[in-house]
């Protein structure tokens, strides 16, 4: 008799606690302005609620509520999310028309200078859409560059590299943008190869290929399909990653394994250097 007594009490004392948990939730979200308590009437938290055996409970409640109607009505209250469109309206709000190129400060205002006379403006955005759209890869990292040049070719690239140099501004190379680990974004200057990138030869009956960085690499097997060969990678984003991507992340795949990774059937690579000297 004294067991199942002790057990009723100890019944109660969850019931309770767990009424009034929703009661201070039911408090903090009417002092946001939002009710998830019913349309009518008194708050849960002042009524009595029997458990399980009828024994009524007196609950304590917060006075952290402001007095007032009850609402006729209930919103199911989500908690905003980070999104892009909210980053921009943030923005907007924020900053007015400080957007794009009466943006850029310091070392940024004169790489945007600099560059004038290496890349048409068709070619450079700093707009906010645009920006935001190239924020992304296929992570779930968001970094908005200040400045994307799309780059046509390796003249270009070396004046590019030399004016980042010489104002102190980081540069990031983009391909295809399938990383999945941010390597593809930056909130600095963003360096996007166009598929104008489309040197290729093919050599010793298809055992050798060179590639420019603007091919897909699926563009490529299909160069070397006529003499029975393939590329070493194989990632599953195969119709998506672009040459250069798949070099500068080793790209392994879904059946190469190591062996025959990039780097374990890469020959030769053209490098442009910080300075604008090639390798
Ligand atoms: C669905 C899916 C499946 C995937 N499967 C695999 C897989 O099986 N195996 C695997 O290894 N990966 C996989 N990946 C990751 C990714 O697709 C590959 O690593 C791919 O090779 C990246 O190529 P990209 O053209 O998209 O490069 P990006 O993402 O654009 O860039 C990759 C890196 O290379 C740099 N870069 C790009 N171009 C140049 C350049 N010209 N010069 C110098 N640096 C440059 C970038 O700065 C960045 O650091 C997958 C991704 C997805 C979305």
């Amino acid at each position: 008799m004294q067991r199942m007594v002790a057990r009723r009490a100890a019944g109660a004392a969850l019931a309770a606690r767990s009424t009034g948990q929703q009661a201070v939730r039911s408090a903090t979200a009417r002092s946001r302005g939002v009710h998830t308590t019913p349309p009518t009437g008194s708050s849960n938290a002042q009524r009595s609620a029997p458990d399980a055996d009828g024994i009524n409970m007196v609950l304590n409640t917060t006075s952290a509520a402001p007095k007032g109607a009850v609402p006729d009505f209930i919103i199911n209250h989500v908690a905003p999310i980070h999104s892009g469109s909210q980053w921009l309206q943030t923005k907007r709000q924020s900053e007015e028309e400080r957007f794009g190129e009466a943006a850029l400060e310091g070392g940024y205002k004169s790489f945007r200078e600099d560059i004038r006379s290496v890349v048409p403006d068709s070619r450079v955005f700093t707009d906010p859409l645009r920006t935001l759209a190239y924020g992304t890869d296929a992570s779930f990292y968001r970094l908005v560059p200040k400045i994307v040049v799309k780059v046509h070719d390796e003249a270009e690239m070396i004046k590019l590299v030399q004016l980042a140099a010489k104002n102190k501004t980081p540069v990031t190379f983009r391909a295809g943008g399938t990383s999945l680990s941010g390597q593809a974004i930056t909130d600095s200057i963003l360096l996007k190869l166009g598929h104008t990138w489309r040197y290729r030869k093919i050599e010793d009956d298809g055992k050798l290929i060179t590639v420019e960085p603007g091919w897909i690499l699926g563009q490529v097997n299909r160069m070397l399909a006529p003499y029975g060969r393939k590329l070493g990678p194989d990632p599953s984003s195969i119709e998506s990653c672009w040459i250069g991507g798949v070099v500068a992340n080793n790209s392994s795949g879904m059946c190469c394994g190591v062996s025959q990774n990039t780097y374990h059937t890469i020959k030769d690579l053209r490098i442009v250097m910080f300075d604008g000297t090639v390798a």
